[in-house]
């Protein structure tokens, strides 16, 4: 299994804190859901690139790589810091589901098969993409427990 350690970057240590985000306990909530999804006696370290992607409209994983570009607000001004929170981690684990795509199913970019414009219409083409809709199930089915596990670890007030 995979032992997930997370790296931030300075910009991104900031956002996390401005949302009162434990870094420390989402990569243990991480690495908990997966090692529950591929249960593997040898422990293995991964790093992964947290980078929040200031002003822009989605999330992004690049296929092939290690980084995860999270939109800096993926809620509305007025919704609570919980909700913040919530929607936050639910694109971690969306993006997160596509790094597993890339880096554990061996899915290349190019499978796909939507173009930006498709994703900035949110059009069939994106929305129906197998993909897509498997980051989307992934993100639904474990978005509760991610946060159970995320709430033992995290450092009080957190
Ligand atoms: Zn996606």
């Amino acid at each position: 299994m995979f032992v997930f350690k997370l790296r931030p970057t300075e910009k991104t240590v900031n956002w996390l804190k401005q949302h009162k985000i434990d870094s420390r306990a989402l990569e243990i909530a991480l690495t908990l859901i997966f090692g529950e999804i591929y249960p593997k006696k040898k422990i293995k370290k991964k790093q992964l690139t947290i980078q929040v992607d200031m002003g822009s409209d989605g999330s992004t994983y690049y296929f092939g790589t290690d980084k995860i570009l999270l939109c800096d607000k993926p809620y509305a001004n007025n919704n609570s810091l919980k909700y913040k929170k919530i929607t936050i981690f639910r694109h971690l684990l969306h993006e997160f589901r596509h790094w597993m795509q890339s880096q554990v199913l061996g899915i290349k970019a190019s499978q796909l098969n939507y173009t930006d414009e498709d994703y900035l219409k949110n059009n069939k083409k994106y929305k129906h993409n197998k993909y897509e809709k498997d980051a989307r199930k992934f993100e639904d089915k474990f978005v509760v427990k991610f946060m159970k596990y995320y709430s033992c670890f995290k450092t009080s007030g957190q």
